[in-house]
């Protein structure tokens, strides 16, 4: 047996065949009709269509045997395929490269084998074969009908394959429409003429435009020039025309104008092919939606323009490089540099900042860079005009695929916030000093603090109360019951009045025992203010409570002093001024002149004697609450005039006028006449002494619904401002040098003004130092019940 030859061409022949798609591939119809057509024509037992695999040989087409294939070796096609003729053996029996052959020793029993080459692409690729088991030669007629059948399966191996390719291009071709309308943009292939004629554009352009791609394609209905915006034609065919010039391609923003009126910002990216001849082929391009892109950019920079500060992206590559690929226009306010200025290179941020912070703020980016952390960072700027601003910064971090990393942040300028905290700082520096001198005063001079607010009912204590009022600070809980549960049981009522005219007036002033709980008696003086909040018009009640035990028992120890001189002065001293008298009356006889002067001036100093230990006696009955005030009705302007005439002689000692102004004589005061003629004749030589040589001293008197006022006026000295707020004080002298010029001992004010307050009025006085003076008084008109309530209390007061 001789296996077939392989033929020369064999790989370019097996290319061809596989080219053909058709082995190992179902029986087709086109070609299984074809065998059987042979079958008939021909009348062979066997008819196949056999395709010369490598090593086998396998049927397209089989009639009348059942296997698809067998080797190549044994197969007759083999030969077949080495030459374009048909290849015929008329018996394989006798057939020497046949005879063994296993298809002729055994079934199908081969005798008879005639097989046209099918011809594709030039190559041989199989047979159309008939085979019989009985030995035949074909006539020349029948080999005319075998080839005519060949080249009719050749024909349908090309139809079928044009076929295929046809499905394949199809298929590809929807795959690349349906990929081009699934792309969020617009592809297209125009000419470079005036009008972009479109040669392709894909279907999204019907959204964009509002008309369909079949209106542009080769500008059947209209050109897309003509939906640009007019505003933008002219630089686009500019943009255009230089890239396609210089042979790069181009990224384009403008606007379209929408069948529906409405502009959208497109964005397009094109390129044009070129031939062999460098002439402009086609432009193709893609082109890109970005209305909204360009709407969030409009919006970003319309809101980063609100902002105080300044919102950026800073980026740091490995090699330490940095940059600020987006900022606010703000960033010029921060560090006086444009975003175009910093968009490559940070360095020159980075020289603004003062060089003290930026070792830190190196620090504070490696860490966050590093842990990806947020980072936050005050620093310093130093500003183009040499000032110092305070930035705040804060990002956060996100690493890139190249490695750098990139911060999303906001920056601002906190100067003024900085420096008012700088300044609280100092302030409460300056507080806790203050309260730490304020806690040492108070415990020094034993003065505790209080508030209470009336609106929630809480009390707060500093802690010298507790001490003050004998508790322990551990056990007590600081409340109003308990500072007036310790008040002596006879203050009770001093203290309760105390706490209600408190509650009227906004203020407290009251000096009382309390019985501490080792049963020891100490006296406080309470100082107490209402206060409101501004913000939430809460009250408080502020106070001080000062432990005064000891200033009040040398009070009591000076006022027992005094009245017991007093007392043992007044005697003694009441005779000496008798002798003195008697001596000066001369009925003793004449004596000598200067006997008589000294007289003069003994006698004189015993008057003076005599009102101060007068004047002390007051004080000291006014203190033990033991004066008596014999209240009656009486004509004001009868008062007055009393006044005027019993100090004449002594305004007259100092060449000073005194003149009383019209009065209603009807105007009835109630009051103690003598204590009255004792403060007018106080207020009245006061204003005397202190008016220069022939000033005039002016008595007023002003009466309204509830009450008169009293004025006396002088011209003179006036009072210094400093001593104003001490004239009321007992032995109070502005200037206690003269006062053997002016006499006096500094009690009368402070006597008169215990007087006035006595009988229910009020005492008080304006004055411009060097230019005089007026004391007034204001007295209840016939307000009997009231003066008597006060009467009546001042009985029961301590001593003060
Ligand atoms: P004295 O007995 O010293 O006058 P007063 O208590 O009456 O005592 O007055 C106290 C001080 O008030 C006086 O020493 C004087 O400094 C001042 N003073 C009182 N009245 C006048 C006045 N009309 N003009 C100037 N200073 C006055």
């Amino acid at each position: 047996m001789q296996p077939p030859l392989t033929p020369k061409n064999e790989s370019d022949r097996l290319e061809a065949l596989y080219a053909t798609g058709l082995l190992d591939t179902p029986s087709e119809l086109r070609f299984d009709r074809l065998t059987q057509l042979v079958q008939l024509c021909l009348g062979s037992d066997i008819v196949l269509v056999s395709l010369i695999d490598t090593a086998r040989q396998w049927f397209k087409s089989k009639q009348g045997v059942a296997v698809c294939e067998t080797h190549r070796d044994i197969s007759f096609c083999g030969h077949a395929v080495l030459a374009d003729d048909i290849f015929e053996v008329t018996d394989a029996s006798l057939d020497l490269r046949f005879t063994d052959n296993p298809l002729v020793t055994d079934a199908p029993f081969i005798r008879f084998y005639a097989g046209a080459p099918l011809t594709v692409q030039g190559e041989r690729i199989g047979t159309l074969c008939i085979i019989d088991a009985k030995p035949r030669q074909l006539n020349a007629k029948e080999r005319q009908i075998l080839r005519k059948f060949a080249d009719a399966v050749e024909q349908e191996i090309i139809d079928r394959q044009q076929e295929h390719a046809d499905v394949a291009l199809n298929a590809s071709r929807d795959q690349f429409e349906s990929l081009v309308a699934n792309i969020p943009g617009i592809t297209y292939r125009c000419d470079a003429d005036e009008h972009w004629t479109m040669r392709y554009m894909s279907s999204s352009i019907d959204p964009l435009s509002g008309y369909p791609a079949s209106d542009f394609i080769a500008n059947s209905v209209r050109s897309y020039s003509s939906v640009i915006h007019p505003d933008d034609t002219a630089r686009l065919e500019k943009a255009v025309a230089d890239a396609v010039l210089h042979r790069h391609g181009w990224i384009l923003q403008y606007r379209v104008i929408h069948k529906d009126g409405r502009v959208i910002w497109v964005e397009e990216r094109g390129k044009a092919g070129y031939d062999s001849n460098n002439n402009v082929r086609y432009l193709d391009g893609f082109i890109l939606d970005i209305s909204e892109e360009k709407n969030l950019k409009h919006q970003l920079i319309t809101l980063t323009s609100q902002l105080p500060g300044a919102v950026y992206q800073y980026q740091q590559w490995p090699d330490g490089r940095g940059a600020f690929p987006y900022a606010s226009a703000a960033i010029r306010s921060i560090y006086g540099l444009t975003p175009a200025q910093v968009k490559d290179d940070a360095s020159v941020v980075f020289s603004k900042i003062c060089s003290e912070d930026l070792p830190a703020l190196a620090h504070s980016i490696e860490r966050s860079r590093q842990q990806l952390t947020v980072w936050q960072c005050e620093y310093r700027v130093r500003r183009d005009d040499g000032a110092i601003a305070w930035i705040l910064g804060k990002a956060n971090p996100e690493r890139m695929l190249d490695g750098s990393t990139l911060w999303h942040g906001y920056i601002q300028d906190i100067t003024e916030t900085k420096q008012h905290y700088l300044q609280l700082e100092q302030v409460n520096q300056q507080l806790h000093l203050a309260q730490q001198r304020l806690d040492t005063a108070s415990e020094n001079a034993l003065i505790g603090f209080w508030q209470e607010s009336l609106t929630h009912d809480e009390v707060w204590w500093s802690p010298i109360i507790y001490h003050i009022l004998g508790f322990e600070q551990a056990n007590t809980v600081p409340s109003v019951a308990l500072l007036r549960s310790v008040v002596h049981p006879d203050d009770r009522q001093l203290v309760a009045e105390s706490d209600n005219a408190a509650l009227e007036t906004g203020t407290q002033d009251v000096v009382h025992r309390i019985i501490r709980s080792d049963g020891s008696i100490r006296w406080v003086h309470e100082l107490a203010r209402v206060l409101t909040n501004a913000d939430n018009e809460e009250q408080f009640l502020i106070g001080s409570v000062q432990d005064v035990t000891e200033r009040m028992q040398l009070q009591q120890l000076k006022n027992e002093f005094i009245s017991t001189v007093s007392h043992e002065l007044r005697t003694p001293l009441t005779s000496i001024k008798g002798a003195l008298s008697l001596l000066n009356s001369g009925t003793l006889g004449q004596l000598p002149d200067t006997i008589t002067r000294l007289i003069n001036v003994a006698y004189s100093n015993s008057e003076r004697l005599s009102q101060l230990i007068n004047d002390l006696l007051d004080i000291e009955k006014l203190a033990a609450g033991k004066m008596n005030f014999e209240l009656q009705t009486v004509s004001l302007f009868a008062e007055l005039e009393h006044t005027v005439m019993n100090l004449q002689p002594y305004a007259h000692q100092f060449t000073v006028q005194l003149r009383l102004e019209p009065i209603a004589s009807a105007i009835q005061i109630t009051v103690d006449t003598s204590r009255l003629q004792q403060i007018l004749t106080n207020l009245v030589s006061n204003a005397i002494k202190f008016s220069a040589k022939d000033a005039v001293v002016t008595l007023n008197a002003t009466p309204t619904t509830d009450s008169v006022r009293i004025d006396i006026t002088d011209t003179g000295v006036g009072i210094a401002p400093e001593f104003h707020a001490r004239v009321f004080e007992r032995f109070a002298q502005a200037d206690s040098s003269n006062n053997r010029q002016t006499g006096g001992t500094g009690l009368g004010l402070a006597i008169c003004k215990e007087l006035v307050e006595k009988m229910g009025g009020q005492i008080g006085f304006d004055s411009v130092y060097g230019e005089g003076s007026t004391f007034y008084i204001i007295l209840p008109l016939n307000k009997q019940n009231n003066t008597s309530n006060q009467l009546s209390r001042v009985n029961n007061e301590n001593i003060k």
